[in-house]
């Protein structure tokens, strides 16, 4: 028997013991959207992090470059080294 907590009830036909996971309701064959579980949770934070770290590494990286090409470029014109 499954327990509870791994079941659902589906939200066309009312019927009670859907999976979880399930795509399909296994009584009225509608299409179920999966239910939002800590796994997904934690992907979609786990994901968003990486994402938000790779974002901030290349505005690092990004800045750092146009800083040095800034300072080479007063250095070659030699302009006002205030003005940079
Ligand atoms: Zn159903």
């Amino acid at each position: 028997m499954i327990s509870e907590s791994e079941t659902e009830t589906c939200p066309h036909c009312r019927s009670e013991g859907v999976a979880a996971d399930a795509t399909h309701c296994p009584h009225c064959g509608q299409r179920i959207e999966p239910r939002f579980t800590r796994a997904t949770a934690f992907l979609v934070v786990a994901l968003l992090v990486a994402v938000l770290a790779v974002t901030m590494v290349v505005r690092a990286q990004d800045k750092a470059n146009r800083d040095a090409s800034r300072q080479t470029e007063c250095i070659v014109s030699s302009v006002d080294p205030s003005t940079c």
